[in-house]
């Protein structure tokens, strides 16, 4: 999974590196970045990803009112449907931030982690993949971010060897699907075994 793009100069890359090693995945993407990247977001489902929300403008979920939680997920729901003509069906937390307020509120599946890459802290392509090759286990939801070319370096290494080694690359809906469960409105998702 990639948060917070779309980015033209680092969404792309890992668009490309995913397409031509048959690989998929998750995009929680902001919604106040759809409408300057039409292309890629399109480009996104076109080649079978899927498109998540992940709030209008990252903003922290668990300190703001009902009205404006809700403001962020429908507002970006909004934009991809207008954008793609497809409605995300999960959506991802930002900083992973959940209490029962927002379980309650959001009528959507909440999707977190298992595999925490810190992309955003190390910037480092080597360390970002080591981790994720020495830590993966079949039904692993895999964090990153679609901002970083060291991410982007990552993707390049990872995507292939990943491969290698027999895993097949999903979206984190058909994950759950693939392993017999379904999404729910309000439940926390980090991995599927
Ligand atoms: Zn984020």
């Amino acid at each position: 999974t990639f948060d917070d793009g779309p980015n033209i100069r680092t969404t792309l890359p890992i668009l490309e590196t995913l397409n031509s090693n048959g690989a998929v995945a998750t995009f929680f993407v902001l919604g106040n970045r759809v409408k300057q990247n039409k292309e890629l977001v399109l480009r996104m489902i076109e080649n079978g990803n899927e498109i998540g929300n992940h709030t209008y403008n990252h903003r922290l979920l668990t300190t703001i009112s009902n009205e404006e939680l809700n403001k962020q997920i429908d507002r970006t729901q909004n934009i991809i449907s207008e954008v793609t003509g497809v409605e995300p069906v999960v959506m991802r937390p930002t900083y992973g931030a959940i209490n029962n307020r927002l379980k309650e509120n959001i009528n959507m599946p909440i999707i977190l982690w298992s595999v925490d890459t810190m992309d955003w802290k190390s910037k480092d392509a080597k360390a970002i993949s080591k981790h994720i090759l020495n830590n993966i286990k079949d039904g692993d939801i895999v964090l990153m971010h679609d901002i970083y070319l060291s991410t982007v370096d990552a993707v390049k290494i990872v995507i292939p060897e990943l491969i290698k080694r027999g895993y097949q690359l999903v979206t984190v809906s058909e994950l759950i699907k693939e392993k017999g469960a379904s999404l729910q409105a309000g439940s926390v998702y980090r991995h599927y075994k």
